[in-house]
Parts: C-alpha cells; structure tokens; sequence
C-alpha cells in the first residue's frame, strides 16, 4: 500500500515534470475513458497536492483525484521513452511539453469538478494531514482524541482521524516512540501522543526525502534491534491489519 511518503514524492515529481504545462490526455484503458479522463485535455496543470493517501491534479475547472491504494502507480517518463508496463494497462497518459505522466491501477480515479472539491464526501472526511508542513502537532493530538476508545495502532491507521500513515509506518513509529500499539488511545497521554506523530512524521519525511523504506519491526524476520527479543505479529483493528511490535520494548 502506498502510504502518505510515497504520495508526497509522487506528487513533487508529477509537479515538476508537468505544472504550468497545457496536457495532452490520453486514455489507453477503459477504465480511466470510465473516469471522464480525457475531460482534462486541453486544460493547463496549475498545481499537484497530496492529501494523505490521495493525490490532487488542480487543472483549471476540473482535479484529477487519485488514490492507488494497494497497487496503483504514476510513473513520469520523457515523451517518446518505453513504459515499464504495457501502454494497454494505462489508465491515464498525461503528456506535457517533454515529460508525460502515466497512471496504472488502484482503486480511485475521477475527475471533480474544482468546485465541489471542498464538500466532496471522499475527501471531507480525511482527517488532518501527518505530513502537512503546517500542522502543529495539537491539531492531530485533537482529532485521534475523537475515538479515545481505539488501541493507539488502529486509530493511527485511520484515514479520518490523521491521514497519511499506512501499516508500515503504524507498527514503526510506535516502535520508535517506545509505545505499546494495543494501547487505548484514552490511555495515552498528550506527550505520548506527540511523541508518536513526531516519529511518524519523522520517518516519514525520511522516506520521502530517501525514497527508501528501511524498518526496524514491520515483516520482521530478525531480533529486536534495541534488546534482541522476538518481534510479535498480529492482526489488529476491524481490518485486521498485520501489527509488528517488541513487546519488551514496547510494554
Ligand atoms: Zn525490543
């Protein structure tokens, strides 16, 4: 699952591959000719903004929202260079003056009308932004305060309470602020919540900055980096979504 760092780096190079520019839309799959597409043809990219999982092409009137869940992807090529993956499977080509930017896969592409993006239902919903540049913790502090009886793992995996962490960044940032994931959020207090989402945040501006994921407890196949005990594994919240914590560590 692409998680809010890998949407964020999508973002700034969908941005300066194609913003300012006048698109050339084409729409070789069905699926993105179902998604209004090539309504975008013709229409000047403005700006490129991330909202957690979600990914915002501004073009005049009209955004193109993507969210590639588990296998979505944007890739930026030069015009005229060979795709990783067959033209065929594209839901979106996006052709600027020298770059293009192809969409494959996932389970959200639309076209929104710019001015219904404020009251969309999809996007309304998110909570605040962990990567947000201008979000002070207290905001996200308040709004996973909303659900005080959710263990501190699920609520962060929670797109409407703070968008952006995934399950990646769920079992590391609890690893990396030494909290126990099982925990209710009601028994957390204001510093372990800040604690938190300054190692989300963290490890997630990392990513995004490297490109690269290392962990230190998700898909563990190895020890405790810190005390050499046992990473444990298990499902958690109405997902079941695989959580990885050392219970020593962590208790
Ligand atoms: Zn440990």
């Amino acid at each position: 699952m692409a998680e809010g760092d890998t949407i964020l780096r999508a973002a700034r190079r969908l941005d300066a591959a194609l913003t300012g520019q006048t698109l050339a839309v084409s729409v070789p799959n069905p699926r993105g000719r179902a998604a209004g597409v090539e309504r975008l043809d013709g229409h000047r990219l403005e700006r490129v903004s991330s909202h957690g999982k979600n990914l915002l092409l501004h073009c005049g009137d009209l955004v193109l929202h993507s969210h590639m869940g588990m296998n979505g992807s944007w890739h930026v090529y030069p015009r005229g260079a060979r795709w990783r993956k067959p033209r065929r499977s594209a839901w979106a080509v996006l052709a600027g003056e020298r770059q293009e930017a192809v969409q494959f896969g996932g389970p959200t592409l639309r076209v929104i009308p710019a001015a219904r993006l404020a009251r969309d239902p999809q996007l309304a919903r998110l909570g605040p932004d962990v990567l947000a540049p201008e979000l002070g913790p207290d905001e996200l502090i308040r709004s996973l305060r909303t659900d005080p009886a959710r263990t501190l793992g699920d609520a962060l995996l929670d797109q409407t309470l703070v968008a952006g962490i995934g399950n990646i960044f769920k079992s590391e940032a609890c690893f990396a602020a030494h909290l126990d994931p099982w925990r209710p959020i009601a028994d957390l207090s204001d510093d372990d919540l800040r604690v938190i989402l300054a190692a989300a945040r963290s490890l997630m501006q990392e990513a995004v900055e490297s490109g690269r994921h290392t962990y230190a407890v998700y898909r563990a196949r190895r020890p405790c980096p810190y005390c050499g005990g046992w990473i444990s594994a298990r499902g958690q919240g109405d997902a079941n979504r695989t959580t990885y914590w050392c219970p020593r560590c962590q208790g």
